[in-house]
């Protein structure tokens, strides 16, 4: 009898799942071409061992800043499908989303679309680039923290993601995903997203709740 009584008092019954509105989001694509897809596909089998250009389930979202000036300039360097400059590896680099200085938020591809953006992580990780140069410049402009926040907040809730699993770019060698079969990009990693500075992301997206 408990829960029928339960369910006429709605802050004691069990939550039902939310389903949380994203936030505005432009769609901006970079051409996923076969050749593309398939250098994309070829990565994945060398670094992951499994042939696909698709993340399965995402499981980790990866915060990092762009050392740029705009979401042009961003977007301008993940279109082309050539080697990276510092890997020097096919496909091109890409992530899922950039967010402008100004809070809009920018899709550059499909949500499950295996972008390289963190070495080890890109078999389960979705990519979000901030515009700016340091951790300190966006968490201090409270238009692009309040579009990032959104933004991780509904895919974290639409994927249940826990909140230990947004990361940064700079902690990525200790997220329980990360696999990497060439033995010399194991310690690979960038410097972006200092955990210092994802100590208060956390705490911010925690608060935000699903
Ligand atoms: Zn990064």
């Amino acid at each position: 009898m408990l829960a029928p009584l339960l369910a006429l008092i709605p802050a004691l019954a069990a939550p039902a799942p939310q389903a949380v509105e994203p936030p505005a989001i432009t769609r901006r694509f970079i051409p996923l071409t076969a050749q593309r897809r398939a250098d994309t596909a070829a990565y994945a089998k060398r670094h992951y061992g499994r042939a696909t250009s698709e993340i399965a389930r995402p499981l980790t979202i990866v915060e990092h800043y762009t050392v740029n000036d705009s979401v042009d300039a961003t977007w301008r360097t993940f279109a082309p499908n050539v080697a990276d400059p510092e890997l020097h590896e096919l496909p091109g680099t890409c992530a899922q989303f950039a967010i402008a200085r100004n809070g809009r938020i920018v899709q550059f591809t499909p949500v499950t679309f295996l972008c390289r953006h963190t070495v080890g992580l890109n078999w389960a990780a979705i990519g979000i680039e901030h515009v700016g140069y340091s951790e300190r410049e966006i968490l201090s402009n409270p238009a692009q923290l309040r579009a990032s926040l959104r933004l991780t907040r509904w895919l974290r809730c639409r994927y249940e993601i826990p909140v230990r699993d947004v990361i940064g770019h700079a902690e990525s060698l200790s997220s329980p995903y990360h696999r990497e079969r060439v033995p010399a990009l194991r310690t690979q990693t960038h410097g972006d997203w200092q955990p210092w500075a994802m100590r208060r992301y956390r705490a911010l997206v925690r608060e935000a709740g699903c």
